[in-house]
């Protein structure tokens, strides 16, 4: 494990100041922005990539903030030819299975009052989507931090069930909530996944191009770098912490195709003025003191041993799950829609496809009328290349 470049990069972005503020954050941002570093940055990697002994380098990422990061300022554009930079199951919306959005639907259509982060609003379940059941009459609110559920739950005498989703990172947010005693009538519908388990099952995937990670630096906060080491040892390969400025991309890439050039499979920590070896202890302290990892099926993807974060019995009093008998078997009477079938999500978050393989992009399936949920999430797929206008380059 190294927290610095092996081979360094012809050009490491710039290392962030102590300073706060409006104005300095704002020059700082531009640091990570700068044409002639970002410039030299491509060229490094060009010549990296044309160093590989041979023709294409795949490698993945599994972040929908690296997506939004690399669509946004045109990073494809500028990307070799030889280099295939995949987007992973990185959006944690796209990946919470239909059943789980199932169990959210039921329990608003059995009047229970349901707040969720706005994304899974619309994230399809097998026949309805929250949205639907909102439209129905069910009470339905859009919170924007698991706080602010809890102050719902706290003006109210309803229950109020927090529809929890996202990845270790929202997860503690979760727990925090959870450990700080919220009131009587708030309980959790925990959707919360885990990274590291899903990098397992993508890398064991039958005839996976993918060659090396870039980790998302901002779960890499709460985990510490250090987590994705045994990852390493067992797939032998490497793996680079990166943070979402362009700068931060393209020097991640950089070292990531290096690491893949030298067959040097070991973790790499790019993101070291957020990022830590080790993480953020008492964030890790809450987050495991609440939940548990069990298996369970992301969208589209697999059954994932570990990829599910569930609540701990000594918490079953804020477990929504066993709280009320959720009926769900009503719904699942119903039948998913002849083009939610059709969707190709699944295949696009394991790097098997991109967005331009699904016949329905940008015709029946777009941002105002999704049929999957990857055209849901600010951090999906589908919703990041119809809004930048992605280029396939899978
Ligand atoms: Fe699914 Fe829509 Fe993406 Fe097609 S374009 S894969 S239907 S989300």
């Amino acid at each position: 494990m190294s927290d610095a470049p092996g081979g360094q990069p012809t050009a490491a972005p710039p290392t962030e100041g102590p300073d706060g503020g409006a104005a300095g954050r704002s020059a700082r941002e531009l640091e990570f922005r700068d044409p002639e570093k970002a410039r030299a940055l491509a060229e490094a990697l060009e010549r990296v990539v044309g160093e590989v002994d041979r023709d294409r380098v795949s490698v993945m990422h599994v972040c929908g903030s690296h997506e939004q990061s690399i669509a946004k300022y045109g990073i494809r554009t500028i990307l070799p030819q030889g280099l295939d930079v995949i987007m992973g199951p990185g959006c944690p919306v796209c990946v919470t299975d239909m059943p789980e959005v199932d169990e959210a639907v039921a329990l608003a259509r059995q009047g229970v009052r349901v707040a969720t982060y706005g994304d899974m609003l619309h994230v399809p379940g097998t026949v309805q989507s929250l949205a639907d059941a909102q439209a129905d009459g069910a009470r339905v609110d859009v919170v924007y931090s698991a706080s602010q559920a809890v102050e719902l739950a706290r003006d109210t005498d309803d229950e109020v069930v927090f529809f929890a989703s996202g990845f270790e990172t929202t997860a503690v947010a979760t727990a925090a909530v959870v450990l700080a005693e919220p009131p009587d009538n708030f309980s959790v519908l925990s959707a919360h996944k885990y990274i590291p388990p899903v990098m397992e099952i993508v890398a064991e995937m039958p005839h996976t191009r993918v060659e090396g990670y870039l980790a998302a630096g901002h779960a890499a906060t709460i985990t510490g770098s250090a987590l994705f080491e045994r990852f390493v040892d067992r797939h032998g390969i490497p793996v680079v912490v990166a943070g979402f400025e362009p700068l931060d991309v393209l020097a991640g890439l950089v070292q990531l195709v290096e690491l893949v050039r030298d067959d040097d499979p070991r973790v790499v920590n790019m993101y070291p003025r957020c990022v830590t070896e080790q993480g953020n202890r008492n964030a890790q302290e809450q987050l495991w003191k609440v939940f548990r990892p069990t298996g369970g099926k992301w969208r589209g993807i697999a059954h994932v041993p570990n990829g599910n974060l569930r609540l701990r019995d000594e918490y079953a009093g804020v477990d929504a799950r066993r709280r009320f008998d959720i009926d769900v078997g009503s719904l699942r009477r119903g039948s998913p829609t002849p083009l939610t079938q059709a969707c190709i999500c699944g295949d696009i978050m394991a790097g098997r496809s991109s967005p331009h393989d699904c016949s329905l992009f940008g015709e029946e399936c777009t941002p105002e009328n999704p049929v999957g949920a990857c055209m849901v999430s600010s951090e999906g797929t589908c919703k990041i290349w119809h809004q930048y206008g992605g280029h396939p380059d899978l």
